[in-house]
């Protein structure tokens, strides 16, 4: 009898969160009540829908504008039906200079995804995807960059900081994404001087801005690459600037919710972090967590 009431005032519930989803209505399989009930299988605490949001130029992986009142109203209406887990309204936002940003949508949402995919515009106008296919990475790489890895990348992080001083985020979606086209390290190596300059001031920026960083598992299930976004190398740096992190899996299935989730909070327990951050009663709130999922 001891023993069971030492157990029960010890027992502390150990649950995921996962604010970066994405289900039919952008690029994602299944319905976000088929995410809710898989998010409930894995007993976790907390979800976040993030499709991509509506882009006023044709684009085969965002949400169509017209859905964009129906998904606001689903979630709605399944946070209302649904018990142990809260479910919040995000979307995953792109920043492109006078076209979108984060806080077009911020006003509807619990907390945005900033996110960049598209790095200026080819000769006649069409815009430049760098997570797109590696052929056409390539593409807008000569035609628009001259084959400058350089400045490809410094434009890439440029951007990021324009998103971070001008129209902030909640989150700041898979820093170093454009590290995918970076195979076998065949374009530069994140070890030159030149890349971590512009990583480092990035990291200063979002530290000065108070936005958080996520830990992407994407890559490391979809066997793109082997690292997180970001890096590891990236995670030390944001420890030692104290900046706030979440571990999220960018899923584009149930299935995926907490994929390489207790391999990455291993290794963020290893460079030292002991927080990550959850959105609780309308704020970002930093909590202790094990490889088991986050305390609270
Ligand atoms: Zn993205
Ligand atoms: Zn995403």
């Amino acid at each position: 009898m001891l023993l069971y009431a030492t157990l029960q005032c010890n027992f502390r519930t150990i649950m995921w969160a996962n604010y970066h989803t994405h289900s039919s209505f952008c690029d994602g399989k299944g319905e976000p009540a088929n995410h809710v009930q898989r998010a409930q299988e894995n007993k976790m605490v907390s979800l976040g829908f993030s499709s991509h949001a509506p882009l006023p130029f044709a684009c085969n992986w965002c949400m169509k504008n017209e859905n964009l009142h129906r998904y606001l109203q689903l979630i709605e209406n399944l946070r209302h039906n649904t018990c142990n887990i809260t479910l919040h309204k995000g979307l995953e936002i792109d920043y492109i200079p006078d076209v979108i940003s984060p806080l077009d949508y911020k006003d509807q949402l619990d907390y945005t995804i900033g996110s960049i995919h598209f790095v200026d515009s080819f000769p006649d106008g069409k815009r430049w995807e760098i997570d797109g296919p590696h052929a056409s990475f390539l593409d807008g790489f000569e035609t628009i960059f001259n084959n400058s890895i350089e400045d490809t990348i410094a434009r890439y992080f440029e951007l990021t900081r324009e998103m971070i001083v001008k129209a902030c985020p909640d989150i700041v979606g898979h820093l170093d994404k454009i590290k995918i086209q970076n195979i076998d390290g065949k374009l530069f190596s994140e070890e030159d001087a030149w890349y971590r300059d512009e990583v480092y001031q990035t990291l200063e920026a979002i530290r000065q801005s108070g936005a958080i960083i996520e830990v992407n598992t994407r890559g490391l299930y979809h066997k793109k690459i082997s690292t997180t976004y970001p890096s590891p190398w990236i995670l030390e740096r944001i420890h030692q600037k104290n900046i706030p992190i979440t571990i999220s899996s960018d899923a584009h299935h149930p299935d995926d919710l907490i994929n390489q989730f207790e391999q990455t909070a291993e290794q963020l327990m290893a460079i030292g972090f002991t927080k990550i951050s959850i959105l609780k009663e309308g704020k970002w709130q930093p909590v202790d967590f094990t490889t088991h999922g986050i305390i609270d």
